[in-house]
């Protein structure tokens, strides 16, 4: 089986350091392997979303030494490749769900929903989604749908436990019951990000989801769209958090987080890539920590990736730079 793996970047700033590790890490799987690498463009946040800030996430990765087999563009069998382009993809596999009756209509305001919320809050317990609309009568949804009445699109989540084997993590288990019916395309008929990722990793036959920790409370909802939809998940493998020398979460406090801002800073492509490959992970006993890349592409392995969060020295870093100097 070919890997395929994705490396799926918002265009809503500039790319955190924590997100290059996420890339390096598939490129080196990718490399390794003989596999193929995508890149993909998860623009469906229209707000936040920019085209330059696309373009500088892509040369900035090209900088640090990154290439991918089939992105926006260089093309590829599975595009298009920004999720803007691919809007009525999404609304076919909506429409799916809902014929199946496995999602929705929901009418709720958002006023509404604020009820709901701060009821949770004055009960103290956590905020899920009460399920109201899913009670509507057929005839109940066709009277609003005629009357114009705006609506969401959300997925009927089922209960029991929802598992999976992380290559990371080990077993990860949840309850179906926490998670509460979500929203799975908006109102102005865009899909959110956990709809339209799953939609692409099918489509796009992603073979490994490697990404960051912080998408660990997303995982049990994509695994249920993908039950939803009868397609294989893939496996996924969710690397650990980076912290700054403090402890604190790495943020603009600590100084550069941004690739941007260390190219700009004068650092070398080749120390910022030995260094960030060895942000959650370390190569076998008797390596040197200075490894070019192709070492770094062979000595790779999940089996050395650590759960523990990691920690960016950024006096090590510098150490790296003058060692490649
Ligand atoms: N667009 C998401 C992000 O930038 C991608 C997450 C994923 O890899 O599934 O965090």
């Amino acid at each position: 089986m070919t890997v395929r793996v994705r490396f799926a970047p918002s265009p809503t700033g500039q790319l955190h350091v924590g997100n290059v590790r996420t890339a390096l890490h598939n490129w080196l799987f990718a490399r390794q392997r003989g596999g193929v690498l995508i890149m993909r463009i998860e623009d469906t946040d229209v707000e936040r979303s920019r085209r330059e800030y696309e373009t500088q996430m892509l040369d900035d990765l090209r900088w640090f030494g990154l290439d991918w087999d089939e992105g926006p563009d260089v093309g590829g069998d599975f595009g298009p490749y920004r999720q803007s382009d691919r809007l009525e993809i999404y609304e076919k596999f909506a429409n799916r769900l809902l014929e199946g009756g496995l999602a929705y209509r929901c009418f709720c305001t958002e006023e509404a929903l604020d009820i709901e919320r701060e009821q949770a809050k004055v009960e103290d317990r956590p905020y899920k989604y009460s399920g109201r609309c899913k009670s509507l009568s057929e005839e109940e949804v066709e009277q609003k749908v005629k009357a114009g009445s705006p609506y969401a699109l959300r997925f009927k989540v089922r209960s029991g436990k929802v598992l999976w084997e992380d290559i990371v993590r080990g077993c990860v288990e949840w309850h179906a019951e926490v998670i509460g019916d979500f929203v799975i395309v908006k109102s102005d008929g865009w899909p959110v990000y956990n709809f339209a990722c799953v939609v692409d990793d099918i489509l796009m036959q992603v073979t490994h989801v490697i990404r960051g920790d912080g998408h660990l409370p997303n995982t049990p909802r994509q695994l249920l769209i993908y039950e939803a939809l009868g397609a294989q998940p893939p496996t996924f493998a969710h690397l650990s958090t980076i912290l700054g020398s403090d402890g604190a979460k790495l943020s603009k406090r600590h100084g550069a987080t941004s690739l941007g801002e260390f190219r700009e800073r004068g650092y070398l492509p080749e120390s910022l890539f030995n260094f960030l490959a060895l942000l959650g992970w370390s190569p076998p006993e008797g390596h040197s920590e200075l490894l070019a890349k192709d070492r770094l592409c062979a000595l790779f392995s999940f089996d050395r990736i650590s759960k523990a969060p990691a920690i960016f020295d950024v006096n090590k870093l510098n150490w790296m730079n003058r060692a490649y100097l």
